[in-house]
């Protein structure tokens, strides 16, 4: 009996650090290693690998622990003697150190290499230690990418491995230096920074944005990882400094939602259509309240905000305060924020849904003005959210008072309506009369559609048809293949899916596809399926393929997908276009 307690209570622990024995997508963590040919990968990086990934997986333990998650942390994937698996991928050129070690490159190398194990690296988390460094007059440098990208749908670190590369070399009152890119660093001060920038990209690959520590929180607890806690990453143990690096509330909370965090995958990573009912300021002496209502709630986790003071987005961000707003069950939450002494600052409200994906209501924040500024953007919100719907109605009405609160944003509202207008006439394929022969897709109402947009944090295109839309209602480019302009067509940035409802009711679906002109990098996969059943699969898809035909039988099919899948460099520049997509009866 003692011994089967013991098995249960060894399996869970097992369980709770190395995916389980059945494999299914996103539930672990693989670790790849990359290098040349003519490069073997460093002395003992089986074992170094492993005492890496193994710490920082302790640290995100540690942190999740403390802020009332419990022991919770990534996955990884074992072997036979619970090793960490290491997926070795050896390049066939030789190493270089004038050419930049660049993932554009390697990654279709490392999803091939991968997709031969099952492993599809457009949805799985993946963490590439790049054999990158090298000497040179006693100084060690490198040119590759340290970067980490990602959400709870599919997430890639880049970081670079060195023979020194160790949590063991974390010690004190070390003696000897390297040359560290002309810095002198002693084998731990190296490790800090080094296992600071993986355990920092790491983050990002999970879906973390920057923040900054509060003044309390740099007394008591050091350096906000998503900060500058990249330089500070267990220094304490170098003996010197009392604290190093943590993670915030806000952001042991994303990662408590991400699926590698959480013992189930979601069955969908749809972002819900949400808005914040009730947004109100108020400012007191010291501090600004905010409080709203996230509708429909159902699906909502929490809110999330960051005080950022201007500028902000990408690599700008570092200085943004990060809160976890405190929400009830119905999605009221309030929170409050320090008044800034920045002139402008960004307030970003996130509302995280309970599969791991978020939306975001980014308003503007002025100095002296906070809350009439911050109303102003509110409006705005209020309009995008109605076009979402496209609710033109709604769209009228707050142009109208646009036109007195705030003159520049009617032009783009009325871009929204214009749209929205259009849409209003767009039938269902399923509801159209039977004496109707044929009808364009690109003037036919969807019954949803998910696209490459909203994977993309703050993506900059909307799903639309006969343009691309700009997601501040700013420009409508007109769709253009290699061959000309496309006036009926439908954009679909990959990945995306639009589902249309035929009810079974029409016989042949005919189109072309291609690339939007002037992205020579994009490589595509066209998809059509019928009830969930496969009816066409295009080969990859570039831009000087111009514009290929597609027709097929449609009979019965009452669910019809369209789908563009990135091809095997990502998802980068793939602007996929359906041109004149029809259906025939
Ligand atoms: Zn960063």
């Amino acid at each position: 009996m003692k011994i089967q307690i013991l098995r249960l209570f060894l399996t869970f622990i097992a369980t709770m650090l190395w995916g389980s024995a059945d494999a299914t997508p996103r539930d672990r963590l693989h670790v790849v290693y990359v290098t040349n040919q003519d490069r073997p990968p460093l002395p003992e990086y089986k074992d170094r690998i492993h005492r890496i990934v193994l710490d920082l997986q302790d640290f995100y333990r540690t942190e999740m622990t403390r802020n009332g998650y419990g022991s919770k942390t990534f996955k990884l994937d074992p072997d036979e003697n619970r090793k960490v698996i290491i997926h070795l991928v050896t390049l066939d050129w030789d190493f270089d150190s004038t050419q930049k070690f660049s993932p554009k490159e390697i990654s279709p190398i490392i999803a091939k290499h991968l997709l031969e194990k099952g492993i599809d690296i457009e949805q799985e988390y993946i963490f590439v230690f790049a054999n990158a460094y090298w000497k040179n007059d006693g100084v060690w440098k490198f040119d590759a990418a340290y970067t980490g990208t990602g959400n709870p749908v599919r997430g890639i670190t880049w970081v670079v491995d060195h023979e020194l590369l160790d949590p063991k070399n974390i010690v004190p009152n070390q003696t000897t230096h390297i040359n560290d890119r002309g810095h002198p660093a002693t084998p731990g001060q190296f490790n800090v920074k080094m296992l600071g920038g993986t355990a920092h990209e790491l983050g990002h690959s999970l879906g973390l944005p920057h923040n900054k520590e509060s003044k309390e929180e740099s007394k008591t607890r050091g350096t906000a990882l998503m900060g500058t806690g990249n330089y500070t990453y267990r220094r304490e143990r170098l003996g010197k400094k009392k604290h190093g690096t943590f993670l915030t509330p806000a952001h042991t909370f994303i990662l408590s939602l991400h699926p590698l965090f959480t013992d189930r995958v979601p069955t969908d990573f749809d972002v819900p259509n949400v808005f914040i009912n009730d947004l109100k300021f108020k400012k007191t002496a010291t501090e600004l309240l905010v409080s709203g209502t996230a509708v429909p709630s159902s699906k909502v986790a929490g809110v999330i905000f960051y005080h950022d003071p201007m500028p902000t987005g990408a690599n700008k961000d570092y200085d943004a305060f990060s809160y976890l707003a405190k929400m009830n069950n119905y999605g009221k939450f309030t929170c409050s924020t320090p008044l800034s002494n920045s002139d402008k600052c960004a307030l970003h409200l996130k509302v995280y849904f309970k599969n791991g994906m978020h939306t975001t209501f980014s308003l503007t924040q002025e100095k002296g003005n906070e809350v009439a500024s911050l109303q102003k953007s509110y409006q705005w919100e209020k309009v995008k959210y109605a076009f979402k719907k496209r609710d033109a109605l709604t769209l009228k009405k707050l142009i109208k008072s646009l036109e007195k609160t705030d003159p520049k944003a009617v032009k783009p509202a009325q871009l929204f309506l214009a749209n929205a207008e259009r849409w209003k006439d767009f039938k269902t394929p399923a509801k159209l009369s039977s004496n109707k022969k044929r009808v364009a897709l690109s003037s036919s109402r969807w019954d949803s559609v998910s696209f490459g947009s909203i994977i993309w944090e703050n993506g900059k295109q909307i799903p639309s048809y006969n343009g691309i839309m700009d997601f501040e209602g700013r420009s409508f480019r007109p769709l253009k293949s290699l061959n000309g302009p496309c006036p009926d067509g439908i954009f679909a940035h990959a990945p995306s899916t639009y589902t249309y409802n035929l009810g079974g009711r029409w016989k042949v679906f005919k189109s072309q596809f291609g690339i939007q002109r002037g992205q020579y990098a994009g490589s595509v996969v066209f998809i059509v399926k019928g009830d969930g059943k496969e009816l066409f699969r295009s080969s990859i898809t570039k831009l000087a393929d111009g514009e290929v035909p597609l027709q097929i039988n449609v009979s019965r099919v009452k669910k019809l997908d369209l789908i563009t899948a990135p091809g095997p460099d990502g998802r980068g520049n793939d602007w996929s276009i359906w041109i004149a997509p029809t259906l025939l009866r």
